[in-house]
């Protein structure tokens, strides 16, 4: 596990400047940022001490340089890869929040299949299919042959179970990471769905 750059958070923790935080959902539903969002009136503190670059919450395309990253799903596609590798290589701490992101999760489901059967289910048998065709549109990311966790394509900091993880659980992580402190997550929190 990578240990986290803290002097680089003291430093802003000491002249007040905000956190900067990405986030982004790879192969994952979601679940996971709505979950974030559950903190409700308690995000309006974390906002004091945060700003957002990169995430679904900003609409911003590419990660700048960040303090901390935060992984929303696995990794089924090449546009996938190349998104993590960006976060990894902007966050100083990188975070693997949920089971898709940690596991494969519901993603990973297809890797018991072989993906040609998986594609002609889905596009061409399946129940409700009027125009049997697998997409090939290039500008379409190419699939990857399985789902696979963050951490077999990039080093990950930290890991957040869950599906999706509780706000509670989102709080125990980020609050000591403002700090420039390890998080420690009770393990009430903790959810291994
Ligand atoms: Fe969705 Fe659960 Fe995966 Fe999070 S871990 S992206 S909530 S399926």
């Amino acid at each position: 596990m990578r240990s986290p750059d803290r002097w680089t958070l003291q430093i802003r923790i000491m002249i007040k400047s905000k956190i900067k935080i990405a986030t982004t959902s790879l192969a994952g539903c979601f679940g996971c940022h709505m979950s974030l969002l559950d903190m409700d009136e308690r995000l309006i503190a974390l906002l004091d001490q945060v700003e957002f670059n990169r995430s679904p919450f900003t609409d911003i395309k590419h990660c700048g340089q960040c303090d901390i990253g935060l992984i929303e799903g696995g990794v089924c596609n090449a546009e996938n890869v190349q998104v993590l590798r960006e976060f990894r290589a902007n966050c100083t701490t990188l975070v693997a929040v949920g089971a898709c992101a940690i596991n494969g999760g519901v993603p990973a489901m297809r890797n018991y299949f072989d993906l040609q059967d998986c594609l002609q289910e889905v596009y061409v048998r399946g129940s409700g299919v009027t125009h049997p065709q697998i997409p090939n549109d290039p500008e379409l990311p190419l699939l990857l042959d399985k789902v696979y966790p963050v951490s077999e394509i990039v080093s990950i900091d930290y890991f957040l179970p869950g599906c999706p993880p509780s706000a509670d659980a989102f709080l125990q992580l980020l609050q000591p990471l403002l700090a420039g402190q390890r998080p420690e997550i009770a393990s009430t929190r903790l959810y291994y769905d």
